[in-house]
């Protein structure tokens, strides 16, 4: 056995996907990881997600350290197979993850690489909404892609959805090349989460990718107010609702409702960053409502511990403008789709297995409804907790369902309304399929049988 038994439950999401399994598993607790970024704050994300996935060793290189101390407490009570501390840049790794603003990571890409052994690197440079993935596998390359973004102007932005599912997808990256899963085609993946565009770029077309990059000016108007009377209920405090309900603490949510009845198990670490050791036991929405109130203590949490029913999803999403549905069952998700068709709310929704993600937006009367998708999905064909998840991939799903209820609030940008995202996170690549309101529907439909809760 190459792993306790305290660790075989820990990471079973992991052992049963046939690319990692347990010697996979073992290799990331081997590996050592460096996370190089502006502060503190913007390395929680990547430093929670590496450390649930069990990658052993983290080193951070930080511009600002302050608060760091409470950071690494958090790393390692979310995963105490984890060792985390600062490093400076002579440090060695199996993989250097470089991410921020383009002034931070162009002045970071020229002095990395300066090693005798080039460490691979995953870099990623973000706006607000647009964002640039790629990973080097050389000095040259790493420090003409640093120059080439000299010419994008710096914004200095709120919070950044782009940068937080940056940051995850990158997290994706370097367990892979920890494992030896990255293919070496050095494509860029390019996206804007305000208009859902993916793009993945070739290794020609560097040039192209940062100057379309560069045009991320987005000004809202009245933007705060907005989000400060927003409610915003995520059903599901586990892998989709951790990084959904981070982005949206983060970024201004008046009241958040968080409903999940389950109490936190061992197995559900290597990705519900929300959650900590010390807390398996407690029932996940209160250990949610810890981790966000100390993210932002300014905003209103409601907890809702009562498993979600036909006798009470009415009673719980009455007092809330939109649905983030963060759920892992089928059942759940055709009540959650059931109930925001007859009271008109918003619904964000999103699936994750293995390597793969799913995410789409439902607006009552205005397309197609998670019926009009699945008609007929049965738990028994498709159930990830027994085809595992690789932790990351549902934090780059739940960023993105956050970045949709963001721009429901806001009015911003262009919705996943009609479409669907696919997410391949083997490959880093999105695809996004459109999608029209089926006539037939039993809910949405010209002639429905579904008339009622
Ligand atoms: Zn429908």
């Amino acid at each position: 056995m190459l792993l306790t038994k305290k660790q075989a439950e820990r990471y079973v999401r992991h052992l049963i996907i046939p690319e990692i399994g347990e010697t996979g598993q073992k290799k990331l607790l081997d590996s050592s990881v460096i996370i190089c970024g502006e502060n503190t704050q913007e390395i929680t994300i990547p430093a929670l997600y590496l450390a649930a996935m069990g990658v052993g060793n983290i080193f951070c290189i930080l511009s600002d350290n302050r608060g760091c101390a409470s950071l690494f407490a958090d790393v390692v009570d979310l995963n105490g197979d984890v060792k985390i501390s600062e490093a400076d840049e002579h440090r060695s790794a199996a993989c250097r993850i470089v991410a921020g603003s383009s002034r931070f990571v162009g002045e970071a890409a020229k002095t990395a690489g300066s090693e005798k052994n080039f460490i691979p690197t995953v870099v990623c440079v973000s706006g607000r909404w647009k964002g640039m993935l790629k990973v080097f596998n050389d000095t040259d390359s790493l420090h003409a892609f640093a120059s080439a973004l000299e010419v994008c102007a710096q914004i200095n932005n709120p919070f950044s959805f782009a940068l937080a599912l940056g940051w995850t997808a990158c997290a994706v990256e370097a367990v892979k090349v920890c494992l030896n899963l990255c293919d070496e085609n050095n494509k860029i993946l390019a996206y804007d989460l305000l208009h859902m565009n993916f793009v993945s770029y070739g290794e020609n077309e560097q040039e192209r990718a940062v100057n379309e990059f560069c045009g991320d000016f987005v000004v809202l108007n009245n933007e705060a107010e907005k989000l400060s009377e927003a409610r915003v209920l995520i059903v599901g405090a586990g892998g989709l609702g951790s990084p959904a309900a981070i982005a949206l603490t983060r970024a201004g949510i008046g009241t958040i409702g968080l409903a999940d009845s389950d109490i936190i198990e061992a197995s559900n670490l290597n990705r519900q960053i929300l959650h900590r050791e010390s807390r398996i036991g407690m029932l996940k929405a209160e250990s949610a409502r810890l981790s966000l109130s100390k993210m932002n203590p300014g905003i209103r949490i409601n907890t809702h511990v009562e498993y979600l029913s036909r006798e009470n999803v009415n009673e719980i999403i009455k007092d809330y403008d939109i649905v983030v549905a963060a759920v892992d069952n089928f059942s759940t998700r055709y009540l959650l789709n059931d109930a925001c068709f007859f009271m008109k709310k918003p619904l964000a929704e999103a699936g994750v297995l293995k390597f793969d993600g799913t995410a789409t937006t439902i607006i009552p009367e205005q397309g197609h409804c998670y019926r009009c998708l699945y008609p007929n999905l049965n738990e028994r064909l498709i159930n990830p907790t027994e085809k595992g998840i690789l932790g990351a991939i549902p934090g780059v799903m739940g960023f993105i369902e956050a970045a949709e209820i963001f721009k429901i609030i806001t009015g911003a940008g262009t919705l996943l309304k009609n479409k669907i995202i696919l997410f391949d996170g083997m490959d880093m690549e999105f695809d996004s399929i459109d999608m029209d309101k089926d006539p037939d529907c039993p809910l949405c439909g010209s002639n429905p049988t579904i008339t009622r809760i």
